[in-house]
């Protein structure tokens, strides 16, 4: 008989970074790829991907937006049409110089983001005030030189959507900037379970080009931060470059007011580094591409895989249910589907089918329960529910714990070398002590929060007048 290999991962007390590294590729996440900063997302990987996407999609639809598909290349001169955008991006554009043999006349670059595409399309569409709102999404890959990477969390190429829109007022692309922010928190809240900080990005750290950036920012086990989705209020700033101008309801021309939003295959790294634990991956419910895997003991006995099989018919109508009955043992199998964060499993042999009974056992928590067939199917849902809850439930408990007050710069340094984490402090608007705090701490502005507080007078930095709360963190 062949041994059978057990997975195991290094504990995340010893190396996080380890840990993180065996998770992704022990549960069958990604595998590597010749190219550095790629990876292969492997069928669960994916499958995981799939399920965000869709309930994304929905969420985006029901909002009113339209998908739409635009190419892979952009054109050099037209990358440089808006200049705050081109020197953001510059640094982390990979160009395409050859076709075949050929040198080409002009550079393309391969999209890190397609708001010059959106902008030249807009401006051939959009004539008057009748053709506004236009409400458009994309589902794409995108290419971004990073310089170091880590799977999920900073690809060279990721998978993404990135909405873009055009309005008639200041006022309605704003309206839709806090829209999008709203559909990406509420995603992460009810579905990957996430608690996220909303808030509005400093100057410093906005998206290239935009006129204020709003964002989502979590909070990973080991106390670093993660931008977990973005939402931009571009102004008119691509409009203007490219003279997006329609005829407005005085019959003058105006030019749009735009906005964009992107969320990525990131935030399967978040997913992974909140509720992960030292057995591996632990998926919330609501995403899991298999909430409940039964495992057949003694499954040699008479009965006992055709009484497993048709446990997974009645079930498989409501519940997303696998089953595993290859010759591997138990053991090995209990092993593999803790690894692979699968939420519920399912235990049945001859014992239990006498007495019309099974075993169950939560990922979160490890417990075991004794459950009669009879109200099976209603038994899993509610714990699907209770294990969806319980993980929100722990994040927001990790994150709040790991969240201080520093009123002073003295404070501010000694928690993030104690304790890490969020660190709510006040600012006095000047991008120096941004940097200082940067220089000398590694942590860097997150967000100023929307729900403001003011938790002293002075700048947490210089002592000058505060002018914003700021949550701090050392981030991915
Ligand atoms: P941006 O277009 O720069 O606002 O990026 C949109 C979102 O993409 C950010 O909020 C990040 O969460 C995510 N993101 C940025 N860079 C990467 C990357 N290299 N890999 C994966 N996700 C990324
Ligand atoms: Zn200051």
């Amino acid at each position: 008989m062949t041994k059978e290999y057990v997975k195991d991962v290094t504990s995340m007390e010893d190396d996080f970074a380890q840990w993180y590294t065996d998770v992704v590729t022990k549960a069958e996440l990604i595998d590597y790829s010749s190219v550095r900063g790629s990876m292969i997302l492997r069928p669960y990987g994916y499958a995981i991907w799939e399920n965000i996407q869709q309930q994304l999609d929905k969420a985006i639809k029901k909002t009113g937006h339209e998908n739409v598909y635009m190419p892979l290349f952009i054109p050099e001169s037209l990358l440089q049409k808006e200049k705050d955008h081109i020197e953001g991006f510059a640094p982390e554009v990979a160009w395409v110089t050859h076709g075949g043999e050929e040198k080409l006349t002009e550079r393309l670059c391969v999209r890190p983001t397609s708001e010059v595409l959106f902008a030249e399309h807009f401006k051939s569409i959009i004539h008057s005030y009748r053709d506004l709102p236009k409400l458009y999404n994309q589902w794409s890959n995108v290419v971004r030189w990073e310089k170091t990477t880590r799977p999920f969390l900073r690809t060279l190429e990721f998978l993404w959507q990135e909405g873009h829109t055009c309005h008639e007022t200041d006022e309605d692309a704003h309206d839709e900037t806090v829209r999008m922010l709203n559909v990406y928190a509420e995603l992460c809240e009810e579905y990957l379970a996430l608690p996220v900080i909303k808030g509005q990005k400093t100057e410093k750290e906005k998206f290239a080009g935009a006129k204020y950036t709003y964002t989502i920012e979590s909070l990973m086990h080991d106390g670093k931060a993660l931008q977990s989705g973005t939402s931009h209020h571009l102004g008119d700033g691509f409009a203007k470059a490219f003279g997006i101008e329609f005829t407005n309801r005085e019959g003058k021309l105006q030019t749009v007011q735009q906005t964009s939003w992107g969320f990525t295959t990131r935030i399967i790294g978040a997913m992974i580094m909140v509720h992960g634990d030292n057995r591996g991956l632990v998926v919330p419910p609501k995403i899991a591409p298999t909430q409940l895997m039964i495992v057949p003991i003694a499954q040699h006995k008479e009965g006992v895989l055709d009484y497993a099989y048709n446990l997974k018919e009645q079930l498989s109508g409501s519940i997303r249910t696998g089953i595993d009955a290859s010759d591997k043992k138990p053991g090995w199998k209990f092993n593999e589907y803790e690894m692979k964060g699968i939420p519920l499993r399912l235990e049945v042999g001859p014992r239990d089918i006498e007495q019309e009974q099974v075993v169950l056992v939560r990922r979160d928590t490890g417990e075991k329960q004794t459950v009669s067939v009879a109200n099976l199917e209603a038994e899993i849902q509610q714990l699907l529910t209770d294990i969806q809850n319980h993980l929100y439930e722990k994040a927001l408990k990790h994150r709040e714990e790991k969240t201080s007050i520093a009123k002073t710069y003295d404070e501010f340094k000694e928690t993030l070398n104690e304790k890490s984490g969020f660190i709510k402090a006040m600012w006095c608007g000047d991008q120096v002590c941004e940097d200082f705090i940067k220089d000398e701490t590694g942590a860097t502005s997150r967000c100023m929060p929307f729900v403001q507080q003011k938790l002293s007078d002075q700048c947490v930095c210089c002592e000058k007048d505060a002018k914003h709360l700021v949550y701090w963190a050392k981030a991915y």
